[in-house]
């Protein structure tokens, strides 16, 4: 199966991703966590995503499709992918059916998490992560473990994750509809506890 989690930043793609994930035997793709682990590395390209991630701008398309193409070829990803935080642009989306259809395979389907604007800011500016296991947590509505020390996005400011929104409504959101005409498209509400949210997708997906 090959899934696309939608969604503005901070809507709980990678934390519903890491949920089901296991349930429907495919790894999750999230192209933030590749470019993050690539700005670790210190490559020169993990520095040029570090600039765009920073001011909480789109990493350009052709720098987004090289990480997918390389991460697609890798033998778990043969039999379908959980897509959380991609594709983002049209462009991206069209590449996407590209790569899928030389492998014999198509999207099955597209899960919107929909969250209003204010939640959203809450949520990111309250995210925390284990630098060690990447688990994502929130300091109030799913708080680590005592005595695990988690860190913060460096993103993860209000200013950036208004910046981030207006990225979403305006290149990621015109998306959608590639999707709506081809009735993929499953809208779940994003606003309730982590297993609230969970039950929904699954609900969405027929499981
Ligand atoms: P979130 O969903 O919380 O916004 P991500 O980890 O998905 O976080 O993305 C963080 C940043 O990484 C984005 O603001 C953007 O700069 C970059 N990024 C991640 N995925 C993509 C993508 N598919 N296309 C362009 N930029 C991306
Ligand atoms: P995304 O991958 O869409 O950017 P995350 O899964 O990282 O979003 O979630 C963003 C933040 O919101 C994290 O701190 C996460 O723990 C928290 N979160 C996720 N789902 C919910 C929920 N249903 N209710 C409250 N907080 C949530």
């Amino acid at each position: 199966m090959d899934l696309i989690l939608f969604g503005p930043p901070g809507a709980g793609k990678g934390t519903q991703a890491t949920r089901i994930k296991e349930a429907l035997e495919v790894p999750q793709i999230s192209t933030g966590d590749m470019m993050r682990a690539a700005r670790r590395e210190g490559t020169p390209l993990g520095k040029k995503f570090d600039e765009y991630m920073q001011a909480g701008k789109l990493v350009p398309d052709s720098m987004v499709l090289e990480l997918m193409k390389e991460r697609l070829s890798k033998p778990d990803a043969a039999k379908g992918a959980i897509f959380d935080g991609f594709p983002r642009t049209k462009a991206q989306a069209e590449a996407l059916d590209e790569l899928l259809a030389a492998m014999d395979r198509k999207i099955d389907a597209v899960v919107v998490l929909d969250v209003p604007l204010e939640d959203i800011v809450d949520r990111v500016t309250g995210r925390r992560q284990d630098p060690t296991s990447g688990q994502v947590y929130h300091v109030r509505y799913n708080p680590p473990p005592a005595g695990l020390e988690v860190i913060q996005r460096k993103d993860d400011t209000e200013e950036v994750v208004r910046k981030r929104f207006e990225e979403y409504e305006a290149n990621t959101k015109p998306v959608l509809p590639h999707y709506e005409a081809k009735g993929l498209v499953k809208r779940v509400d994003g606003v309730g506890s982590l297993d609230e949210v969970t039950e929904r997708i699954r609900s969405a997906l027929g499981e």
